[in-house]
């Protein structure tokens, strides 16, 4: 995403954009998105400092680490930022800002559910759809 600098005043100025996960590199194997990235961003800028709030969202799925199942995942987050801009610099990248919160905020290990039962080690059956006949482990 990127700020033209020249239309940023101490009034906060408004920027709707959508973009493809893939322009920012998102995708993992474990997480892949739906939807494009939705950002809304306000910019306010006070002689070199330009500051940045935004709002993230997307929806995404993911692989659960222990059944192997896909589920979905809304990605709703806010962001703020802060920046020294020098007089002439005219655009401002926040990309790889936004990215890195996001990346920052992505499982080890994503869990469909905080009780997830997984799969039995022996049969491979999920046992969140109910018991299988290898017994307890
Ligand atoms: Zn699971
Ligand atoms: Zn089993």
């Amino acid at each position: 995403m990127k700020i033209e600098l020249r239309r940023v005043q101490a009034e906060p100025l408004v920027l709707q954009e959508e973009f493809p996960a893939s322009a920012l590199d998102l995708e993992t194997e474990e997480i892949k998105y739906d939807t494009p990235l939705s950002v809304r961003a306000e910019v306010s800028r006070i002689t070199n400092a330009v500051s940045v709030s935004l709002r993230v969202s997307a929806r995404r799925r993911m692989l659960c680490s222990l059944c192997l199942t896909e589920f979905t995942d809304e990605l709703d987050r806010k962001m703020q930022f802060n920046y020294r801009v020098e007089r002439f610099d005219t655009i401002l990248d926040i990309s790889r800002d936004i990215r890195e919160e996001i990346m920052l905020d992505y499982p080890m290990k994503p869990l469909c559910n905080s009780q997830c039962r997984g799969l039995c080690p022996r049969c491979g059956k999920n046992l969140n759809e109910g018991g299988c006949s290898c017994g307890p482990t």
